[in-house]
């Protein structure tokens, strides 16, 4: 997929006079984020996109924060705006993400991208939900008919994989805190998708034998980085299953580059 991006940044260059640029935004000190945008950082200069980085201070007011974001909404020199999450106490997300120009929302979680994917006609979709779709697409898994769980419903995961995931036309069961007999509902599943973020939350009897397992899940702990799934014994059931690390975490940023790319190109 970053092959296909940077060829195509080549190409973009050419037509436009200039490579596609994402500006990102840190609010305080989070480690896991700084870690999280310098990667992103990495991905866009080996593709030959531009990057830019905006710090601020933890004790930033959201209107200091609005401000910034606004300023980036209007840049010409601008394609995508990424704001890391979680901010600090006291700002809110859901005002700093509304506040993103749509156009250049390439994290797709504004109220009018959230709002085209819940119609059915996407347009920037969230990256992480996107990057386990073209898993599920690449290797050739068929989802029409297929009966598919998703654990977890946050705006950020859950809900768009569940909608992604019903547009393909699967049969969507959405899982959470609260629903009963997890590991049953999940064994149901041709496809599970586990976007919980609770270490090794499912097991082999929650995966049903020749299932296709997608571990959303990124869970610190002190054996080192663990997904949702316990990966030894599940992979001994399903037919496929990814890796944490390495499985959906590098989709996610292939597809903060497409959305890039993708804003770039829709505001020429
Ligand atoms: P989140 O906002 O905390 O949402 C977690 C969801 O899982 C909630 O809907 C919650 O249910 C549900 N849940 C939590 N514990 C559960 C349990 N024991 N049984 C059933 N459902 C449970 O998290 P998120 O932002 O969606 O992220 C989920 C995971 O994906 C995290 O580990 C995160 O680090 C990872 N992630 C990875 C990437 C990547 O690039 N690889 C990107 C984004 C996120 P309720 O709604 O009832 O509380």
């Amino acid at each position: 997929m970053r092959q296909r991006v940077a060829d195509e940044v080549v190409g973009f260059e050419k037509e436009i006079g200039r490579a596609p640029v994402l500006a990102t935004v840190i609010v305080g000190e989070d480690p896991a984020s700084q870690i999280y945008i310098r990667n992103k950082h990495k991905a866009c200069a080996e593709v030959g996109m531009g990057s830019v980085h905006h710090d601020l201070p933890a004790e930033a007011s959201e209107d200091a924060v609005l401000e910034l974001v606004a300023e980036l909404s209007e840049s010409e020199d601008v394609d995508g705006i990424l704001v890391q999450l979680p901010l600090p106490p006291g700002v809110d997300p859901d005002r700093v993400v509304a506040a993103i120009d749509p156009i250049k929302d390439v994290d797709g979680l504004t109220p009018a991208n959230a709002g085209l994917l819940a119609h059915g006609t996407p347009g920037l979709v969230p990256c992480t939900p996107a990057g386990v779709m073209e898993l599920l697409r690449q290797e050739g898994v068929a989802l029409e008919g297929a009966e598919a769980v998703v654990v977890g419903r946050s705006k950020l995961v859950g809900v768009p994989v569940a909608r992604l995931l019903l547009g393909a036309n699967a049969t969507v069961t959405v899982c959470h805190s609260r629903t009963r007999d997890l590991a049953g509902v999940c064994s149901r599943a041709d496809v599970l998708v586990a976007a919980a973020g609770a270490p090794r939350l499912l097991g082999a009897d929650a995966v049903k034998p020749g299932a296709v397992v997608i571990d959303v899940g990124m869970n610190r702990t002190e054996d080192g980085l663990c997904g949702d799934v316990d990966f030894e014994p599940a992979s001994e059931v399903a037919a496929a299953i990814t890796p944490v690390p390495g499985g959906v975490g590098p989709m996610t940023i292939a597809m903060l580059l497409v959305n890039t790319l993708a804003a770039a190109r829709a505001r020429v």
